[in-house]
């Protein structure tokens, strides 16, 4: 995410009616994508407006890609001197860096100079020679990030190392723009950064949202079931968000700290449901990274957190409180328990 090169369609199609005279939603390219926000019919101009203004002042903080965020700050200055920041940069990053720990480092948000290297969703996007691929894996590691919570400043010790809040900041830009409408006494709101999910309160009384899974091996739109819930984050990483094609293969975003190639784990995707967009994100990252085995042990552990693994071979497994909320609807793929 995070990037200007994103198509321009949504990585989950939600089925949406409408009734009565509403604002229509509101769709901006911000974060790098197109994000949708549906008020309904409690939606004002004003409303509208400051969520927008929120996930543009998140963006000027938290992409790596332009020049003057405080993460490109961070990244000018590795090795250099530490930068004071916001104290909303340190918690998403100390956020980032407790997934880190929790994913064994599979998920690490110091990837910067290897997603940089590879380029992918970019229009420099290239398969790299294996000795650049050493280099750039030679400075990622998320332990080396030194935070001063008290001068609110970030260090990167080493020349070259980077940020890269790409797999997380979405996550955290849903979790600030559903704090705006739950503050403006809205009850029910779809947000949809890009595919990154909030659907806040109930769609109606007695119908939930029904949130559509992407198909990861066909067009953009088409899906494999369909999620049914209320009031959670709903968030699928997988190998058709960004990815380019060379000499026959697939190279997808999701990039291994062990290898420093494309996570190849034997998953198409990983839906990650949560109560908060900020763990959803990051973990259907870190699922990804991992694969289902250890992917498996780390969601089991954790509270209130639940997922859908989708396989090449086009299995389907999930936790029991994933599977109780979906319905598969795409007779290519199975279902296992
Ligand atoms: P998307 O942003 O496309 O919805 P993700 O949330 O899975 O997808 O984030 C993928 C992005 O995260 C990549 O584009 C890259 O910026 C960054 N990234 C890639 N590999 C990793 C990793 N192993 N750990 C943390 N971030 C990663
Ligand atoms: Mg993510």
């Amino acid at each position: 995410m995070l990037r200007l090169s994103r198509p321009l369609f949504l990585l989950l199609g939600v089925v949406l009616t409408s009734c009565g005279k509403m604002l229509p939603a509101r769709s901006e390219f911000v974060l790098g994508t197109i994000c949708t926000v549906n008020l309904y019919r409690e939606g004002t101009a004003p409303l509208y407006a400051d969520i927008f203004a929120r996930l543009r002042e998140i963006e000027g903080l938290m992409s790596s890609n332009a020049a003057d965020t405080e993460v490109a700050r961070i990244n000018q200055n590795a090795g250099i001197a530490p930068v004071k920041v916001g104290g909303e940069l340190i918690t998403v990053l100390s956020a980032a860096l407790r997934y880190a720990e929790l994913s064994g480092g599979a998920f690490d948000p110091t990837v910067g100079p290897l997603v940089k290297l590879w380029g992918i969703g970019t229009e420099h996007a290239r398969l790299p020679a294996a000795e650049e691929i050493r280099g750039a894996l030679a400075l990622v590691n998320w332990r080396e990030v030194i935070i001063n919570q008290e001068a609110l400043t970030v260090f990167l010790p080493t020349a070259g190392m980077g940020l890269d809040l790409g797999a997380i900041a979405k996550g955290y830009a849903a979790d600030e723009a559903a704090a705006l409408v739950r503050r403006a006494g809205i009850s029910r709101a779809l947000i949809d950064l890009g595919g990154n999910i909030y659907a806040l309160g109930s769609k109606a009384t007695g119908t939930p949202w029904r949130i559509a899974i992407q198909d990861p091996l066909d067009a953009r739109g088409a899906y494999l079931g369909i999620l049914e819930l209320d009031g959670k984050s709903v968030v699928t990483s997988g190998v058709y968000e960004r990815f380019f094609e060379a000499a026959g293969r697939r190279y997808h975003h999701i990039l291994s700290t062990a290898d420093g190639y494309p996570a190849d784990t034997g998953l198409l995707s990983v839906t990650v449901i949560a109560d908060t967009s900020i763990d959803a994100d990051a973990l259907s990252t870190a699922l990804f990274a991992l694969g289902y085995d250890k992917g498996r042990i780390l969601v089991d552990s954790l509270e209130n957190i639940d997922a859908l693994f989708v396989f090449q071979d086009r299995s389907i497994r999930g936790t029991p409180g994933a599977l109780e909320h979906f319905t598969l609807t795409n007779d290519q793929y199975r279902l296992l328990q």
